[in-house]
């Protein structure tokens, strides 16, 4: 039996076999061909069965997403024979004795190039669309495996670290748990294993080893504990404690249809995360009052190319109208940081998390804010919709947002098209200067939303990616306490809503702070809705909240 320690992340006790991701390989051989006509011929069936490839996915996307979705990759497969593309590698092939491989490579980076001087935005995303279609041929040439799991079973996924991009493209039903190197509890791929309810544990570093592959794994999400080939006691001590957390969860059933009222009176509103429409159905089976916070970069980061304005508008208009006029928050894009999408051809930047990111990108590409707005009044004919922006430092980013709503719905009913006129408009708190421009922000919008996760990076000046900084990542600093109390006071004074969206809404030590401080909404996972409504009724706020107030004034809370 071998015991490693990480950190828990997503709660819950897993066993199945480990599996590690298989990533496709991205390290090019370069070689000098003799035999150039063979090597020819060796890149003509890879390109065929690219194409092939390419054709499968085509269809899957029509059966799964319809003919736009579907488009996309038979647009991969016209740009895979495309003649001037072939006869590029050709050349090279033919004339340069270069190999195959080394000969797609230089040939897609020339011709990325080429789309993402031109001046045309469309044109300019041709480069990511090359870039792909060559490395699906590179794959077929190594015989990489694409990324993903081809297991018959479910598994326990082991990683060095997930993007969020390879997160959301994994096939969940092949989950039982994961297991990474690297990672942080706030990074999106611990967000997203706490919103699918599957227990993950991060930091395991090198304790895990290859030669582990398809061994028998138990992981504990609460403790961060890894065992491989647990003895027999070891065994059945998890299967007991992976029982009576089935027993919680039943027990914590019976609070369903109930309040999230405390003792004496005071309502919370407790909202669900979600990052894709197939979320609802566990913000419904958990009661989640409605959504604080979808995701929206999600739908990104799951397509190849920018979403178009239809199937934004799909996948708005199925959670709306799966929620049942419940209220859902949609946020507008947010990538950059440690979301990076690849068709967004964005330049490399030394500082990602404080550079062209979320509403940033969108003011400076109003292109692309332009078409996700239109799907979203679009959506917002089909229920209770709420839009909020990410990342804003200054009243003149939200003024030009809301001029953008603006301009989009004069658009919409000129064109005759419904929307909903009583969409509220609100903004992520997730800067110190957001902070301390609240009692102005106020006066422009309906509603705050906290993001703890970026307001703890920013406010303490703490990477919430690097897994090394641990104690010093403390969302419980009184910094971070007294931001949120002093928006939610100056919210207050200007008849505007506070709620929370950062992973802090969730932490059980801290809903007595919230309710004292005055936070009118918690977004949390939805596992954690049940939890938290059991919490809250069990609360005397009147008998609590001087004492937690005087503590986060005189600094009592621990440093
Ligand atoms: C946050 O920063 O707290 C937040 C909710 O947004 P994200 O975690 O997606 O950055
Ligand atoms: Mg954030």
């Amino acid at each position: 039996m071998i015991s490693i320690q990480g950190k828990g992340v997503s709660t819950g006790v897993a066993i199945g076999p480990l599996y590690y991701y298989q990533r496709a390989k991205s390290t090019i051989v370069r070689t000098t061909v003799a035999d150039t006509e063979a090597e020819w011929q060796r890149f003509k069936a890879a390109q065929e069965k690219a194409i092939e490839q390419l054709g499968e996915l085509a269809e899957k996307a029509r059966v799964e997403a319809g003919d736009e979705a579907a488009l996309l990759f038979e647009t991969h497969q016209m740009m895979a024979e495309d003649l001037d593309y072939e006869e590029s590698i050709e050349g090279m092939i033919k004339d340069d004795q270069m190999n195959a491989e080394a000969a797609v490579i230089d040939t897609a980076a020339v011709f990325a190039d080429m789309f993402a001087q031109m001046d045309d935005a469309y044109m300019q995303a041709r480069a990511a669309d090359v870039k792909d279609v060559s490395n699906r041929i590179i794959s077929v040439l190594t015989g990489a495996v694409q990324g993903g799991i081809n297991s018959p079973v479910p598994v326990i996924l082991a990683a060095d670290d997930l993007a969020p991009s390879e997160t959301v493209q994994l096939d969940k039903s092949k989950i039982l748990g994961f297991v990474t190197e690297g990672g942080s509890g706030s990074s999106h791929t611990a967000i997203l294993a706490r919103t699918m309810g599957i227990p993950a544990i991060i930091g395991v570093g090198d304790q895990m080893k290859p030669e582990f592959e398809g061994r028998e794994v138990i992981i504990d999400g609460s403790t961060g504990h890894v065992i491989v080939d647990a003895d027999e006691d070891t065994k059945k001590y998890m299967m007991e404690k992976r029982a009576e957390q089935i027993r919680v969860r039943k027990m914590l059933e019976e609070l369903k249809g109930k309040e999230n009222v405390t003792l004496d009176g005071r309502t919370m509103r407790v909202y669900c995360n979600i990052g894709s429409p197939e979320d609802v159905s566990a913000v419904l089976s958990n009661d989640g009052g409605g959504v604080g916070l979808f995701r929206s970069e999600f739908l990104y980061l799951n397509c190849d190319d920018y979403p178009s304005e239809d199937y934004q508008f799909e996948a708005y208009k199925k959670a709306l109208s799966d929620m049942g006029g419940k209220e859902v928050i949609i946020r507008t894009l947010d990538i950059g940081a440690d979301k990076q999408i690849g068709y967004f051809n964005m330049p490399h930047e030394e500082n990602p998390a404080l550079g062209n990111r979320a509403l940033r990108i969108c003011l400076n590409r109003p292109e692309i804010f332009k078409t996700q707005l239109r799907a979203l009044y679009r959506a917002s004919a089909y229920g209770k919709l709420g839009i909020m922006f990410p990342m804003v430092t200054s009243v003149w980013e939200v003024k030009e947002a809301k001029k953008m709503c603006e301009v989009v719905k004069k658009e919409l009913t000129a064109e005759g098209i419904p929307y909903s006129d009583e969409v509220e408009l609100g903004i992520m708190i997730e800067t110190p200067a957001a902070v301390l421009m609240s009692d102005r922000l106020a006066k422009i919008v309906d509603f705050f939303s906290c993001g703890t996760n970026d307001l703890t990076q920013y406010k303490l000046a703490c990477d919430r990616q690097n897994n090394d900084l641990g104690r010093f990542f403390n969302p419980h600093h009184p910094a971070v306490l007294r931001a949120l109390k002093m928006v939610c006071d100056n919210a207050h004074k200007n008849g505007v809503w506070v709620g929370i969206c950062g992973e802090l809404g969730a932490d059980l030590e801290l809903t007595e702070t919230f309710l004292s401080i005055g936070i009118d909404e918690l977004s949390v996972s939805p596992r954690s809705v049940l939890p938290l409504r059991q919490k809250i009724r069990s609360i005397n706020l009147g008998e609590v909240k001087d004492k937690v107030l005087e503590a986060l004034l005189t600094d009592e809370i621990s440093v």
